[in-house]
């Protein structure tokens, strides 16, 4: 017999059931704090991205596989958020309780609805512009961590500042760096048992690295690791940098040193092992750091450490003796292989001095390495990973052509690792790049602080050999770490590709400097789908699961170290430089669209009938090369936020070039005054320059 009323009572208390639930999960989204068990657990939690990488292995591999292979093709925007900036966009998304948490340029935090992209709140820390002039490659910020109810940034002047994850406001935030040096924070913080570990970078501008840990409740100090010793005649800070002390030489400490913990970390909580990456020499030139002796640690090293206490434990320096900007400040990733037949625990990583490492994650040994780019600064590697140089890549006596380049065979953007095809995806860069000693050297001052001229002679013939091996071109590469090789590469027109991401769906998802947000095949390497972003994708995604749809996120804005875009090639996007950067979310079946690019007319170079422009051009360019090349790009030319001074009109006027270069009227945009550095003939001859730049450029057709 059908019993009416058990039916009813039934449905009554399904639905209450479901009412329940609701609520729940509802009251879950709005209150549970994040703690150590969820970031331990982040593997298995579908519906939210808790770290920057998702996972403390910092693979960026997600099991979610409703968007796969054979449905990503139907994927559409779900929604857009607009930002209010041209600058470079790295950050990785936090999802948390429905909720997502990003930083933009300038380390502003913006917290908007996961599922429809409704702003929440947002923060600026109001950085002061002028702090701009300290940041080597734009002023990004590559996301925010989360403990507690509270997320945390750390800001381009070197705070760490807690916000109320509800609502944005300010909890605590202190000073995490001397701000009479010019240190800067592009790099997310990560969270371990309540302690926020916050690193720095300025190792092209004289300082002294260390990463820091502090109390997430309090913002409380509670441990700091020197990445290099200071001055002998001081006391050390911790005992490891005696150890470091004996492999420096000369004065360093009034160099800064570097070494700079700007970017990558993991976390192996079994091992209860925390691991960082270390930056570049300060100054680069070797010669002038250490006279030329000494492995310099742990400048270009991996470092294992005890988090609770900030105790060394182990360390791999890549790079000995580092010169050429060759930071492994790369992301690293922790995996489980099978190595000659034997399971290993083991950390990966493909720094910028182009070989892919893998080590033992427990003791630091060195397993394997090998070149994912050509490189012409080593003729191979020893048994334990120690390079032998190639004498012709040092440019203390005479200028070297030296691959792979500063911007490195890898750089911040983010490399997955996945379980599945067991392969890493590394986004890189073939290329090499010309070094000399700089005449002009002088310790602190206001430009780039790297000891090197890049282009004011002939390099030695030999370096250029041995360097012109390389393939130039950017490429994201599939590689597989337990036989060292490459298994597929996909080309791109332009360099300064995207972070990646890859899913149990067998997809990979990258977006490219050319303006597309791209879906291969993970195994394969096959394009799967392709999405014009209307900007430059550099940061890498992220893909999270709320009512039973995947979402996948990624920011698009063009800058970051990549200023240098140089034109647009036949065929690739157009991407103005004036195009704000956006979040981008997308969804199976989704049906936003973003409103049509802005129609930006043709750029015009100014009239130089009247620009009198007096100055020695050949000078002019050494002096740009050394304080305006890195922000306004090589040879006077760059596509990216920063001007193009080819197109500006200040140049047909000393006054006016005068006004911005030396008194500062820009200062507010982050163009300081570069009078401590620049006499005015100096300025003019930089101007001259600039000048004879816009007459080549009209003979050669503009890009
Ligand atoms: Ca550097």
């Amino acid at each position: 017999m059908f019993n009416l009323f058990l039916f009813a009572r039934r449905a009554v208390v399904a639905s209450l059931t479901a009412a329940v639930l609701c609520s729940f999960a509802h009251s879950a989204e709005k209150s549970t704090p994040v703690d150590a068990r969820r970031l331990l657990n982040a593997a298995n939690n579908n519906s939210e991205w808790v770290t920057y990488a998702r996972t403390y292995d910092e693979q960026r591999f997600s099991p979610l596989k409703k968007i796969n292979q054979d449905t990503v093709k139907n994927l559409g925007l779900a929604w857009y958020f607009d930002l209010d900036t041209n600058r470079g966009q790295e950050a990785t998304p936090l999802i948390i309780a429905g909720s997502m948490y990003f930083t933009s340029a300038w380390s502003k935090v913006f917290a908007v609805d996961a599922r429809t992209g409704k702003e929440k709140w947002r923060f600026d820390p109001k950085v002061a512009g002028e702090k701009g002039a300290d940041a080597c490659c734009d002023v990004v910020n590559r996301g925010v961590a989360a403990w507690g109810n509270s997320v945390f940034v750390g800001t381009l002047d070197g705070r760490l500042i807690a916000l109320d994850m509800a609502t944005g406001k300010e909890i605590w935030s202190v000073q995490t760096t001397d701000t009479t040096k010019r240190y800067t924070i592009t790099g997310a913080p990560r969270i371990i048992r309540g302690k926020v570990l916050i690193g720095n970078g300025g190792a092209e501008l004289g300082v002294r690295g260390y990463i820091t840990a502090y109390d997430a409740a309090t913002g409380k100090l509670i441990w700091r690791f020197y990445t290099v010793p200071g001055n002998p005649a001081e006391k050390f800070e911790h005992k490891p940098l005696e150890m470091a002390a004996k492999t420096w030489n000369g004065n360093w400490w009034d160099q800064g040193g570097g070494g700079t913990v700007w970017d990558s970390m993991a976390y192996d909580p079994e091992l209860d092992l925390l691991y960082i990456g270390c930056g570049n020499g300060s100054p680069w030139n070797y010669q002038i750091r250490s006279q030329g002796k000494g492995d310099n640690l742990f400048l270009s090293s991996i470092v294992a450490l005890k988090p609770d206490t900030g105790e060394y434990v182990w360390h791999f320096q890549t790079t000995p003796g580092e010169s050429w900007d060759y930071t492994a400040t790369q992301t690293i990733i922790l995996a489980d292989l099978k190595i000659n037949g034997a399971a290993r625990k083991v950390l990966l990583q493909a720094p910028k001095n182009g070989f892919f490492y893998v080590l033992d994650r427990k003791t630091g040994e060195f397993l394997s390495a090998k070149n994912f780019v050509n490189v012409s600064w080593t003729t191979g590697l020893d048994a334990k990973g120690r390079p032998t140089f190639s004498p012709e890549s040092f440019y203390a006596t005479e200028p070297a052509q030296v691959a792979p380049t500063p911007i490195g065979g890898h750089n911040w953007y983010p490399m997955a690792y996945s379980p599945l095809t067991q392969l890493a995806y590394i986004p890189t860069l073939e290329a090499s790049s010309r070094y000399a000693q700089d005449p002009n050297f002088k310790t602190n001052s206001r430009g780039w602080n790297t000891g090197v001229a890049f282009s004011n002679a002939t390099p030695n013939a030999k370096s250029v050999e041995l360097a012109s091996k390389s393939n130039a071109g950017a490429f994201l590469l599939a590689w597989n770490p337990v036989e060292q090789k490459e298994v597929w590469r996909i080309p791109y027109p332009r360099p300064g590709n995207g972070g990646v991401l890859t899913t149990a769906g067998n997809v990979l998802f990258q977006g490219s400097a050319d303006g597309y947000f791209n879906a291969y095949r993970a195994d394969t390497g096959t394009k799967l789908w392709s999405y014009i972003a209307q900007n430059a994708v550099m940061a890498a995604p992220a893909t999270y699961e709320l009512d039973g749809e995947q979402y996948v996120a990624v920011l698009a804005g063009l800058g970051g170290v990549a200023m240098a875009g140089g034109g647009t090639p036949p065929g690739t996007a157009v991407l103005p430089r004036s195009q704000f950067g956006r979040m981008l979310v997308f969804k199976l079946s989704g049906r936003d669209s973003l409103p049509r690019l802005a129609e930006t007319g043709a750029k015009q170079f100014p009239n130089l009938a009247n620009a009198d422009a007096s100055g020695d051009p050949s000078k002019g360019r050494e002096h740009y090369d050394r304080v305006c090349a890195s922000c306004h790009g090589p040879e006077a030319v760059t596509s990216t936020a920063i001007p193009d001074l080819r197109y500006s009109n200040a140049i047909i006027s000393a006054d006016a070039f005068k006004s911005i270069v030396i008194d500062g009227v820009r200062t507010d945009k982050g163009m300081v005054s570069f009078a401590s550095v620049l006499k005015p003939e100096e300025v003019e001859a930089i101007r001259a320059y600039v000048v004879s730049r816009v007459a080549a450029a009209k003979t050669t057709a503009a890009p």
